[in-house]
This record gives structure tokens, sequence and C-alpha cells, in this order.
């Protein structure tokens, strides 16, 4: 498989180069040349599948013949090592929880599936080693932590902002050791994330061969198709069109989602639901693309003001507005809608959501009203231990501690303070 980018200007390229460069050298996201729907036996006979034979299904045209099956099905086996539950807590509503994973977040999927395929491409030692730097809010930097711990050839640098995300958060990034190296940085998340977007440009990194782990790497993307197969296999019962609402913020759970269509996954309408960082609702009302800089909310991992996935999302629909209305609605939902929704959800039916979800609820309930007899689900990102700043005084309750954050509780922080780009790069070279 051929990758292009997006921007038209940079040669294309296979899927071991994509995953090593990230960005092409043009500034633009990489796109599958060719997407080939899946026969109808297969979603006939989903219901037999394991996650792994599923997921390979999903998979395999992207990677082409660049990784042998067997290396394939070893990757996903030990990327999917945890589940996948579409749980009910209303009728004909389902959360989709994709936290029972190391660091109880979605970005573990990915993760771990983006730091095997580099794994394989460096099997061999004559290969250069390849760096990955990564900023993060708060959740990317455990799960890419975790998911690239050991992995030979990689080494990992994560940036964030001192004080700035929660206690366990930076447990997760800091206490790991080995090649997993943690930068704090006396500032915010925008600055650690201009210091990364610096590094990328600068040709004297060049030697380092720096990549991403954020959605724009497409070993990070596409694996996220997996488990919306999941949930279809779990709800295709039902016999009913499914809506499928994500929680957005650089809106790449919801671009694998329409992915997923396009392999012929029964989806009947996608639902973007956004926290006040609403550039596409405002779009989808407006007809202008104008992205705000970002303003903090509850669902801080959805900060975004300017989603990187979007311009996928559009080639998804081949640049088509109506056909993109047709099949996609986004709605935006302030703070206080969503404390008041994740209060009463767990008042009304005992569960309990953390922030993220709650906006997923949110969208999923404005728009079900116009698709009578259908099912919705809604993405369920993040365990609410990751927020129980937001969550325990809000439903008055302690959460209990799940073993994958007590194990990091208890370890020692280890961390290099930086202010400056240029101590950044000292420490790179
Ligand atoms: C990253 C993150 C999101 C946003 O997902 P996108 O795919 O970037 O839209 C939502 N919820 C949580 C908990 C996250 O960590």
């Amino acid at each position: 498989m051929k990758y292009f980018s997006l921007n038209n200007k940079a040669p294309k390229v296979s899927f071991e180069e994509a995953v090593v460069l990230g960005l092409a050298p043009d500034k633009g996201l990489y796109f599958p040349e060719s997407i080939t729907p899946l026969p109808h036996s297969f979603f006939q006979n989903i219901e037999n599948l394991s996650h792994e034979e599923i997921a390979y299904e999903a998979i395999k045209q992207f990677v082409g013949d660049e990784i042998p099956e067997t290396e394939l099905k070893q990757i996903i086996t030990e990327t999917l090592c945890f589940d996948f539950p579409c749980v009910p807590v209303e009728e004909n509503v389902f959360s989709l929880e994709l936290f029972h994973g190391p660091t109880m977040a979605f970005k573990d999927v990915g993760a771990r599936f983006m730091s095997r395929c580099l794994g394989y491409f460096n099997r061999h030692d004559d290969k250069k080693k390849v760096t990955v730097l990564v900023a993060t809010s708060g959740d990317t930097g455990g799960a890419v932590a975790s998911g690239f711990l050991g992995v030979k050839g990689v080494e990992v640098v994560i940036l964030y902002p001192s004080g700035k995300v929660s206690e366990i958060q930076e447990r997760q990034l800091t206490t790991l050791g080995q090649n997993i190296k943690a930068l704090e940085v006396d500032g915010v998340f925008d600055d650690c994330q201009d210091m990364v977007k610096k590094a990328f440009l600068d040709e004297s990194l060049k030697p380092y061969h720096l990549t991403s782990a954020n959605s724009i790497n497409i070993a990070r993307w596409l694996p996220q198709m997996f488990y919306i197969f999941f949930a279809y296999q779990q709800l295709k019962k039902h016999n009913k069109p499914i809506i499928l609402s994500c929680p957005s913020g650089n809106f790449g759970n919801i671009c694998a989602g329409i992915m997923a269509k396009r392999l012929g996954l029964p989806i009947a309408h996608f639902v973007a639901s956004t926290n006040a960082n609403d550039t596409v609702p405002r779009f989808l009302q407006q007809g202008l693309y104008e992205p705000k800089p970002s303003v903090a909310t509850i669902s801080n991992a959805m900060d975004v003001g300017n989603p990187s996935n979007f311009i996928r999302i559009q080639e998804l629909y081949h640049h088509d507005l109506k056909e993109f209305e047709n099949d996609f609605t986004s709605y935006s939902f302030t703070d206080s809608e969503t404390k008041a929704a994740l209060k009463d959800l767990y008042h009304r039916t005992g569960y309990i959501a953390e922030p993220h979800g709650t906006i997923g609820y949110l969208g999923l309930k404005k728009e079900m009203p116009k698709h009578p007899g259908s099912i919705g689900v809604f993405l369920e990102t993040a365990h609410p231990i990751k927020f129980l700043d937001v969550v325990e005084p809000l439903l008055d309750l302690t959460l209990t501690i799940p073993s994958q954050i007590e194990s990091v509780l208890g370890k020692e922080k280890v961390s290099v303070k930086i202010k400056t780009y240029q101590e950044l790069k000292d420490f790179l070279k």
C-alpha cells in the first residue's frame, strides 16, 4: 500500500516510510492511496470471529506485504490484550468502554500498535534509531510511555507542562525508565507542542530520525478502527441502525470510524461531540472552517482548536459537503452541561462516566431523536479515575484505584526540567 500526502506536494511512500516519518515533508497528513471494502460475508459472520481475526482483516490492506502475516498477527495480539465491552447504560444507549488497557485511556491501542510496528521495522540493528518525540496534555504521554517501553531501536521523549497534568498522569509518564525520557517544561501545553513542531522542522536534528506518536501517524490512527468493529460485533444482534458518537479533540477516533464505514462497517450516522473547542460544529453551521486557539475545559484531552484529522475526514467524504452533512453531525457542549449530564447519568442509572465520555453521551442523546428506531453508542475514552478531581466531588463518592494505576503511584518520578527550545535540542543531542 502506498500513502500520499494530503498536501499533494510530497512523494508517495510505503507504510513503513509513512510510519517512520509521521508527517509528510510537505507537512501534509498521509492517506492511503486506495480503500477496498471487506466482503459482505465478513460482516455476516463477524460474531464468530475473534478480536484478533477482525483486526487483522481490517488492517491488512493498509500494511500490505511490509509486515509478514505471522508478525502482523503477533503485533495485533499484543495490542489487543484487554477488553472492549459495550455496556448498556439506558434504553438503546451503550457505552463502548475503551479504558481497560494499561494506562486506562483509548490511546493505549494506537500506541501499542505503532510501537510494535516500529519495533518490527527496527528488527535489524543496522537501521538507524528512531526517536519518538511527543507533547502531551495528559493521556497521550502515559499511553506512549507504556506502549513503547522496552521497544528495540526506539527512544521516546515526552514533553509535558510542569504542574498542568494530574498526579496520576505525571506518574504514568515519569516512572518507567529504560527508553522513556520525560521532559518537564516550564510552560503550558502549547509551549510543549511548539517545541515539538520546531524540532520536526529543524534540519540539524535530521540525524535523530524524529517521528510523532499522535493520531497524525497512520500507525496510531488506523488501529483505532478495531474497536469500532468490536462495537458492531456486539450490537449487531439488535438489528437496528447504529449511531456512533465520539467525544472529539483531534478527531482521530471519529475519522477511524468513518474509515471503518468505508470498509463496509454498517454505521448509520456519526456524531462528533466537542467541548467549547467548537471549530467543527461551527464549520457545519456556518460553512466556514475557522480554527481558534484552544480554550481550557474539564475535558482537557479535547482542548484542541484546530483538529489535525479534519482534513482526513474531508478526504473520506470526497470534499463533498452534501455527502458529509448526510452522514455526520457535530455538537458542542459547555462544562456546566457536561457536569450536569455526568451527575444526572449517575443518579438515574448508576453509570459513572468521566467528562469526555459524557460529552459523547450528550451528542448521542441530541442526535438520536432524528433517527427513530436506531440504537446509539458513545465512546467512553478514559477511566473516571483519570479525572477524579472532577468526578469525585461531582458525584460525592470515592473511586477505587484500579491496579494499573496503583502500580505507578508507588514509583519514583524521574524528569528533566527544561524551559527553552535550545535545552530540548541539547537534550536530544
Ligand atoms: C485524546 C482523547 C480524546 C480525543 O480523541 P481524538 O481522537 O483526538 O478526537 C478524547 N478523550 C480522551 C480521554 C482522550 O485522551
